[in-house]
């Protein structure tokens, strides 16, 4: 593939995952010429459009996540919506990971309620407030594996 950036060719990481519904390619692309990064999943197998997981204990935690480039994330008890304009990236990812993403994300915002939005981000990771984490991809790739 080459870099749509600057043209230069550069190797794709390809990484499989397993899932009890199949099998899942994270592709990876780093451009070692410009620094370019892009990375998205291929799945052979189409979900529903919309995904629904409510997180109120730790161990939900772990829960993995197939986010495609064009999924849409929301997080509605703390008025959180990431789009794909946002994070236009695509991986496999805990739901741990996700809420430290979300937290980057917010911190570059300018908006008053973000420090309320962390701390209770930060709660949800001790078990102490539960969100419901909201998928939207209308190309079907995206799924929360339970
Ligand atoms: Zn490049």
């Amino acid at each position: 593939m080459n870099c749509p950036i600057c043209g230069y060719e550069a190797e794709v990481k390809r990484t499989p995952h397993t899932f009890r519904f199949g099998d899942v390619i994270e592709l990876s692309y780093s451009c070692s010429k410009c620094d370019f990064k892009f990375s998205d999943i291929v799945s052979t197998i189409k979900h529903q459009e919309d995904h629904e997981f409510y997180i109120n204990a730790p161990e939900k935690l772990n829960t993995r996540i197939v986010k495609s480039k064009n999924c849409i994330i929301e997080i509605p008890e703390l008025g959180i919506k990431v789009k794909p304009g946002d994070d236009k990236q695509g991986y496999v990812i805990s739901v741990d990971k996700l809420i430290d993403k979300i937290k980057t994300l917010l911190e570059t915002r300018n908006a008053p309620e973000k420090e309320y939005a962390i701390s209770k981000l930060n709660a949800v990771k001790t078990g102490d407030f539960a969100i419901t984490v909201s998928l939207h991809d209308q190309d079907k790739n995206s799924i929360i594996s339970i």
